[in-house]
This record gives C-alpha cells, sequence and structure tokens, in this order.
C-alpha cells in the first residue's frame, strides 16, 4: 500500500511536467467489421512514456487523475492530438476513418467540455463524422441529467456517440433509452466468465451470459444502434459474435493498441466501410416506446398481470428477446426467472399443429397490423415433461424488410385444458364401457318434483325393451310407463330410497 501511494505521488508530482514534454502518447486500436473485412475506425488510448517508468498503461493514470482532476487536463490533450492526427491525415490523402476517443464522467462535469470539443474540430476543420465520443455506461447510472444534457448537446450538433463498456445487465438497456447514442461498445471481458468456449466434446457452447449479449445485440439493433464488441480474444468469440449479428469488432484478436504510424501502415490497403450498418425500420409501430422505461407501454409490460413477451421473426425463426417476470413463472414455474427465459429456445418446446398456428396468427397480424389471439400448446418448457398451453394475443410491433418484432401477451390455460382433456377422457372410457356391457343401462335425473329427464343409455338398453333409439323417445316421456303396475310402487320405493 505504501509503495502504490509513493508510485501515485510520483505520478502526481510529474504529471503536469509531462504534459508540458508531450511524454503522453495516443496509440490507436482499429475497430473492423469481421464480416466485410472492412475497417470502420479506431479507438484513441493513452499511454504515459515515463522516462523511468517505461510505457505506463492507462489503468495505472486514469483512476488517480480522475480522483484530482488531472483528467480533464489529459483528455483535452489526447482530444487535441487526435484532431491534429486526422488533420495530418486528411492532408496526406490518408482515409484514416473515424476515431472514438474517451471521455471520463468527470469531464462531463465540465462548464466548457461542448465548447472544447466543438472549438477541436473547427479549428482543425474536421468533418464532425470523424470524431466520435465515447462515454461509459456507468455515467448514465445515477440519471443524471446534466450528463444527459451535454450528450444531446452533442448528438444535436453532429457527433457520434458511443455507450462504452455495455455491461451484461440486459434490462440495462432500459435506462439507456433516454440516451440518444448512436453506438452500444459492449466488452467482452465482462462476459468471459459466462463464456464458456468450447465444451469436451468440441462443440461450441455459448452459456447464458451469450445469450443475453445475443438479446442486448438484437435490442440495440431495433433502436438502431450499431454495436461494437470490444476486447475480442478468440476465435470462437468472432465466430459467436458472427452468429449473433455482432458485426463490429475491436479486440487483441484484430490488433493491439499501436502507436499513430504503426496505425497508418496497418490500415493502408484494408477497404474502409463508410456507414456503420444498423437496422432501418420501414414501418415503426412507435418501437421506441416500448423500450422507454417510463412509457405506458413498459409499465404496462412490467406490471402487466399476466404473462408478457416480446419476440423476433427472421426466416421463420422466432426468438424471445423480452419477457417479464410474470411470463417466466408462467411458463417455467415459481424459480424460472427472466434470464432463463431469454435462453430458451421456444421453437425447439412449440408442438407441431401450434407451430402451425402461430405461424397463420403471425402472418395474419403481419398483414393486418391488428391483434391475433390463438392457444398454443408447448413440450418440456423448462422443466422435461412440462406440457405448457398458453392462451397468447399477439401484434406485431415492428418490422423491417427482413425481421418482424411482436408483442405477446399470454395467459397460462395449462389447468384448464388438462381439466378439459381429462373429462373428454373419462366420458370416452365410459361411453366405451357402456356400450360393451352386456345389459341395459341407462342415467336418468329425479328431480324434486318427481319429474323425470332423460340423460343417456346404451343400445342395449333400447333393443332391449324391444325399441329403436328413436322410437323409444318418441314414444316414452317417462321410464316408468314401461313398468307392470304392480311393480310401479317397489319402483318408486326404491327411487325415492336412492335419493
Ligand atoms: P476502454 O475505453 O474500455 O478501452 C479499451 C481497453 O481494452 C484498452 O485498454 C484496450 O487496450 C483494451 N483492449 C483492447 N482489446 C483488448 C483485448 O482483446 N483483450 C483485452 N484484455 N483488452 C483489450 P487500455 O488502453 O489499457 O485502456 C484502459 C482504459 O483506460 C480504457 O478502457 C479507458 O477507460 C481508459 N482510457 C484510455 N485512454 C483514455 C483517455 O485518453 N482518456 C480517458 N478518460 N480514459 C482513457
Ligand atoms: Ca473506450
Ligand atoms: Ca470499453
Amino acid at each position: 500500500m505504501r509503495e502504490r501511494l509513493l508510485y501515485e505521488q510520483e505520478i502526481i508530482n510529474e504529471m503536469n511536467t509531462a504534459l508540458e514534454k508531450e511524454q503522453f502518447e495516443v496509440w490507436f486500436q482499429p475497430i473492423y467489421n469481421h464480416s466485410s473485412g472492412a475497417r470502420v475506425g479506431a479507438e484513441a488510448l493513452v499511454r504515459w512514456r515515463h522516462p523511468i517508468h517505461g510505457l505506463i498503461p492507462p489503468n495505472e493514470l486514469i483512476p488517480t487523475f480522475e480522483r484530482n482532476g488531472f483528467v480533464y487536463e489529459l483528455d483535452k490533450y489526447v482530444w487535441e492530438s487526435v484532431c491534429k492526427y486526422l488533420r495530418t491525415w486528411l492532408d496526406e490523402g490518408i482515409d484514416s476513418l473515424l476515431v472514438s476517443v474517451n471521455i471520463s464522467r468527470y469531464d462531463l462535469l465540465k462548464d466548457d467540455l461542448y465548447d472544447v470539443i466543438v472549438g477541436l474540430v473547427n479549428k482543425y476543420n474536421l468533418p464532425i463524422s470523424m470524431l466520435r465520443i465515447e462515454i461509459t455506461e456507468s455515467a448514465f447510472a445515477k440519471d443524471n441529467r446534466r450528463v444527459l444534457d451535454v450528450v444531446k448537446l452533442f448528438v444535436y450538433y453532429g457527433f457520434t456517440v458511443e455507450i462504452d463498456d455495455f455491461g451484461v445487465g440486459y434490462s440495462s438497456l432500459n435506462t439507456l433509452k433516454d440516451v440518444p447514442a448512436q453506438v452500444l461498445k459492449i466488452d467482452m471481458s465482462f462476459l468471459s466468465t459466462h463464456y464458456d468456449g468450447a465444451s469436451q466434446s468440441g462443440e461450441q457452447r455459448i452459456s447464458r451470459g451469450g445469450t443475453i449479449l445475443e438479446s442486448v445485440v438484437r435490442m440495440a439493433k431495433w433502436l438502431g444502434m450499431a454495436v461494437i464488441a470490444e476486447g475480442v480474444e478468440t476465435v470462437e468469440q468472432a465466430n459467436y459474435l458472427k452468429s449473433i449479428g455482432c458485426d463490429y469488432v475491436q479486440g487483441y484478436l484484430y490488433a493491439r493498441p499501436m502507436p499513430a504510424h504503426e496505425y497508418i501502415q496497418h490500415i493502408v490497403g484494408v477497404r474502409k466501410e463508410e456507414k456503420l450498418l444498423t437496422v432501418e425500420l420501414v414501418e415503426n409501430y412507435d418501437n421506441n416506446k416500448f423500450w422507454d422505461p417510463t412509457s405506458l407501454d413498459t409499465l404496462v409490460f412490467n406490471t402487466y398481470v399476466g404473462g408478457a413477451c416480446i419476440i423476433e421473426l427472421h426466416n421463420d425463426h422466432i426468438e424471445i428477446l423480452r419477457a417479464n417476470d410474470k411470463f417466466a413463472k408462467m411458463v417455467g414455474g415459481e424459480n424460472c426467472t427472466i434470464k432463463d427465459i431469454l435462453s430458451l429456445n421456444l421453437e425447439d418446446h412449440i408442438c407441431d399443429h401450434s407451430r402451425e398456428t402461430f405461424f397463420d396468427s403471425v402472418h395474419e397480424t403481419l398483414r393486418t397490423c391488428e391483434d391475433v389471439v390463438c392457444e398454443l400448446q408447448f413440450l418440456d418448457l423448462y422443466e422435461k415433461g412440462r406440457e405448457t398451453y398458453l392462451h397468447t394475443t399477439m401484434r406485431v410491433i415492428a418490422r423491417t424488410t427482413t425481421r418482424s418484432l411482436f408483442y405477446m401477451a399470454c395467459f397460462n390455460i395449462t389447468q384448464h385444458k388438462l381439466a378439459e382433456r381429462h373429462k373428454l377422457l373419462v366420458r370416452q372410457q365410459l361411453q366405451a364401457i357402456m356400450s360393451n356391457v352386456v345389459g341395459g343401462i341407462s342415467a336418468t335425473i329425479i328431480d324434486n318434483d318427481g319429474k323425470i329427464n332423460f340423460i343417456f343409455a346404451n343400445d342395449y338398453f333400447y333393443s332391449m325393451l324391444g325399441y329403436t333409439e328413436q322410437q323409444y323417445h318418441k314414444e316414452v316421456d317417462n321410464p316408468l310407463v314401461l313398468v307392470v303396475p304392480e311393480d310401479l310402487g317397489r319402483v318408486k320405493k326404491i327411487i325415492s330410497s336412492l335419493t
């Protein structure tokens, strides 16, 4: 601890001189579209080339500088350096593409932050799209209006804002709905404990963390945001990211952060991508309201008495993107969580006849944009042997040319369905017994006034009395008329003793 304190003190003592002597270096780490192989830009990362300690990584500096306020001075230096590089490269005809710079959450509290950044872009006469702004998710954690206002100002002015270090909490997308950021950066290292890599069978297995990443990627796309995965270190991670449609990557697998001259050499000859890809909604049923934590739709979604979920349809494949707690409990029982539900593959469990019903309903709501009601049967949902019937109302909320998004409100009607089936079974069994018995059987209700109501008789009953079924019902309105008069008293006595 003593050593740490001394080291920290040394850093503090020397930081101002270091800035004057230009000992801080800006390094660049490229960002790629790994599906197309194109480059999309870089992130600027600071290092201190210390005369004695050598290259000091930012993790050893930034926390101290954030505590003593120096971070703003350093960041201004980094931003200006980046702008200078961009200007030089433009002048040299090198299409270096955009660069993202980090903005500490402490910078966001400075009154002149906006003026400083706009001033730099103007001073170096850069297209506004070349400088991107990275703000860590935690800066928005405490519903900070001020932070939000600054970010809005940047976006309004035309900057692209990226939310850095977006965590695994899928629900935090909700809290970020108010942030008008265009890019979400997800750090793979946050997922490393969930990411299993190769299993013993040599097969890829992505655990629940992966599934949550997937739903974050999809939701971000539905919000019109691009997603960059950073800290990508393995081919398995890269393949998985491709499989879930996360095309933008930054990580050691592709390139480490490097000094400016290396960066320029590195990207020479690599095709560039002009614009980040995002899903474009061709029709939008107030989709965004759905992710807004304060919107009525969301409140209804979360507090809805029944279960509800949001599913995506793509190439006739369905996947759950969001579910409320009620839905989880309804489908998986008391111990089932929303996370469990999100890792569930609904398609594996829907029964064949229900699959047809489901897709018919889906296509109908797509055609009419109206609510469509259907009953669906699922098998082995969450637990082996579990049978689930859901009464479902679905509605399309958004769609693109290739994907659609649906809202499903569900009631669990399993008990009712099972009881109904049980009743039917009993009736069928009874019928089978009665028609096979050699003997007449009839069921009759005699009410309190002595009125007789016929319920049922088997074939033998009619034939034994010498009637067909039709004849019997035409001619006999009261079975007691068939009893010989001297027995009538006895029969009535027996009946009254039974009732
Ligand atoms: P960050 O903004 O999340 O930056 C990404 C960090 O991940 C960088 O660390 C980068 O070198 C590292 N990284 C990239 N690919 C991989 C990978 O495949 N595996 C692993 N394990 N790491 C990878 P770096 O450069 O050490 O920066 C650390 C943090 O320091 C940054 O995290 C950022 O929060 C902060 N920082 C760096 N430069 C600046 C700056 O100029 N201003 C401010 N305010 N903060 C900065
Ligand atoms: Ca960053
Ligand atoms: Ca990051």
